[in-house]
């Protein structure tokens, strides 16, 4: 049942009323595009954190997810993501992420699947020179991004996150540590379509985390696995 798989897992889910939570434990309960059902043939099951997100933010809430690494956050967010671009045409997805690194790992897992979609996606980090991502941002419907390079075509004019409306703050604790606070407050604030979906994704829970939560996010789902918030 939802409640053992709940327990065997130790996942808390928040925010929910008086409904019972709802879990995909697996594949086959997902009815989408065999293009994007090609992404899950190397796997067996959903993981925890697909598992209890996928059915929210399928349905296009707010959310909130506190899990380690390695729990499959990429496709928890990365999926439903690309089923939401296919739904509408002019919709755009921005993922932010903390290092050049990840943003890279997070952009090879997503744009294959896009890819096969015939959706373009691009990869924003620093260190790099601009010209070539300044290009692939005009065509791009997926934006994978670290929170100083995308301010700096923000400032200059050259990123336009006005359709936005799926909003990824990938490893926010990170993020926060590595002093990007008022990079994310800018990022979000450019993210003016107003029935954006927004997701976070976070190892802890602290205060600086907890903020940006409830300035930036409605009335989030909160998915918390392993205990991790206390
Ligand atoms: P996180 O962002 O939580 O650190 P990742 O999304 O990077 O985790 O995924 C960690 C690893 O788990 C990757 O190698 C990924 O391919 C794998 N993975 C993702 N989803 C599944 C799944 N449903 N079953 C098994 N492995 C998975
Ligand atoms: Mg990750």
């Amino acid at each position: 049942s939802t409640s053992d798989f709940l327990e065997k897992n130790e996942i808390k889910v928040e925010n929910i009323g008086q409904d019972a939570p709802l879990v995909i434990t697996k594949f086959s309960q997902i009815n989408v595009d065999s293009r994007i059902m090609k992404s899950f043939a190397k796997f067996s099951e959903p993981t925890p954190i697909q598992a209890v997100s996928w059915p929210y933010l399928l349905s296009g809430k707010d959310v909130v997810g506190v899990a380690e690494t390695g729990s499959g956050k990429t496709l928890a967010f990365g999926f439903p993501s690309i089923v939401h671009l296919l739904e509408s045409e002019k919709s755009k997805v921005l993922i932010v992420s903390p290092t050049r690194e990840l943003a890279r790992q997070i952009h090879e897992t997503l744009e294959p699947i896009a890819a096969s979609c015939g959706i373009k996606s691009v990869c924003i980090y620093g260190g790099v020179p601009k010209d070539a991502q300044r290009e692939h941002l005009k065509t791009s419907r997926i934006v994978v991004a670290t929170p100083g390079r995308l301010n700096d075509f923000l400032e200059e004019g050259s990123a336009n996150l006005k359709n936005a409306d799926y909003v990824v703050l990938d490893e926010a604790d990170r993020m926060l540590e590595k002093g990007f606070e008022r990079d994310i407050k800018q990022i979000i604030s450019a993210c003016t379509k107003s029935s954006k979906q927004m997701l976070m994704f976070t190892a802890t829970w602290p205060a600086e985390v907890r903020e940006i939560a409830s300035n930036f996010m409605r009335s989030p789902v909160k998915i918390n696995i392993g205990d991790r918030d206390e």
